[in-house]
């Protein structure tokens, strides 16, 4: 069985009332959903709780994942251990709104895979370095290099005094 369908929840189903879902997310997971995740394993535990047209999924992951340094570029583990509850509603079409979801009732099934990595990249911070010292030092000398290249060929243009802005966070 293709591992997509074990993130396929049946909302219709008689028995989803208490029901835990226990899901493992590997480099395939975060491949297919395009993430900058590079590699990574995870566990998420769902529980289920509902009838009718309104549920709510208690959702927790845990495991580590790989993504580049943003200072020095090179491979970073961070530790993930999110819970997080999802609302889920019957509606007419499906309309993610960040704290509920909306899923159309004729079809009554919730792709969790999606949701499952959006709380986790919600739970990494926005500035992801290594602690002091632990960046790679080849690629900081190589980094530093093209710096102080760039900073000499800004010196040739007489630019203002504008060293600050590469400080600044352009995501
Ligand atoms: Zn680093």
């Amino acid at each position: 069985m293709d591992w997509k369908n074990a993130y396929i929840i049946d909302l219709k189903s008689s028995d989803v009332n208490g029901k835990v879902f226990h899901l493992h997310e590997n480099d395939s997971f975060f491949e297919y959903l395009q993430t900058d995740i590079e590699h990574g394993e995870l566990d998420t535990t769902i529980t289920v709780e509902g009838t009718g047209r309104l549920f709510n999924l208690n959702i927790h992951t845990e495991g580590t994942v790989h993504v580049p340094c943003d200072r020095c570029l090179a491979d970073m583990e961070l530790r993930i251990d999110t819970t997080d509850d999802l609302v889920v509603k019957f509606g007419t079409e499906y309309m993610d709104e960040g704290d509920y979801v909306v899923v159309p009732e004729e079809e009554g099934t919730i792709d969790i895979a999606p949701l499952i990595y959006e709380f986790v990249a919600l739970s990494m911070p926005i500035k992801r370095v290594h602690q002091p010292g632990e960046c790679d030092p080849a690629m900081m000398e190589i980094l530093n290099q093209h710096l102080a290249d760039r900073s000499n060929l800004e010196d040739d243009f007489e630019t203002t005094d504008e060293e600050d802005v590469e400080e600044q966070e352009t995501e």
